[in-house]
């Protein structure tokens, strides 16, 4: 694990200035780029959840899309995707949360998940919490169990743990 630890941090990019002044862009590409490492990021990212119970992995759009998918497939469990608003065509679920400046949307088609699923939330960076946050509420508002959320990387500074109260998140590299 700590030589996962050492790639991951070793192949992720950091670029400044994107998408706005001032935000230093943890990009992921390069781990994508990589079979192995790709391989290898998926499979630890499933693994602490491989007991369980999880029916669906919540995904969120887009850069979770690419990590919750395979995820998935790990655990044997749905994929349902979380996503911007106007892109799911048929009846939705949606969450506003509050960004820095203004305010953002996620939406979820609200029978993509039957009462009691059992959920985890995948995405790649947890930054101050707000989007997973959303997510696990819209999880609840078809009243499916969040079981915790997992993720690639963690900006430790920005604190988005606090807003996701007392659920179990799981990250394997903590910037
Ligand atoms: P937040 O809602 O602040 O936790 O932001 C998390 C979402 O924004 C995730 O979907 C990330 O992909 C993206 N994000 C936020 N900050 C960064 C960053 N510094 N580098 C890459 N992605 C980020």
């Amino acid at each position: 694990m700590t030589d996962l630890v050492t790639r991951i941090r070793a192949t992720v990019r950091d670029v400044p200035d994107f998408p706005r002044p001032g935000i230093l862009f943890k990009d992921i590409t390069p781990l994508l780029g990589d079979a192995q490492l790709f391989r290898d990021i998926t499979d630890a990212i499933a693994a602490p959840w491989a007991r369980a119970g999880i029916t669906h992995v919540a995904a969120i759009e887009s850069r979770g899309f690419l990590l919750g998918s395979p995820v998935a497939q790990r655990l044997g469990a749905a994929l349902v995707p979380v996503r911007k608003p106007g892109k799911l065509p048929a009846a939705a679920v949606r969450e506003s949360y509050a960004l820095e400046y203004g305010s953002d949307t996620l939406e979820m088609h609200a029978d993509a998940m039957p009462a009691g699923a059992r959920v985890l939330v995948v995405d790649d960076v947890l930054a101050t919490g707000g989007t997973a946050a959303a997510a696990c509420a819209l999880v609840e508002r078809v009243d499916a169990l969040v079981q915790g959320v997992g993720l690639l990387l963690e900006l430790g500074a920005l604190n988005g743990r606090s807003r996701l109260a007392d659920r179990r998140i799981t990250t394997l590299v903590t910037f």
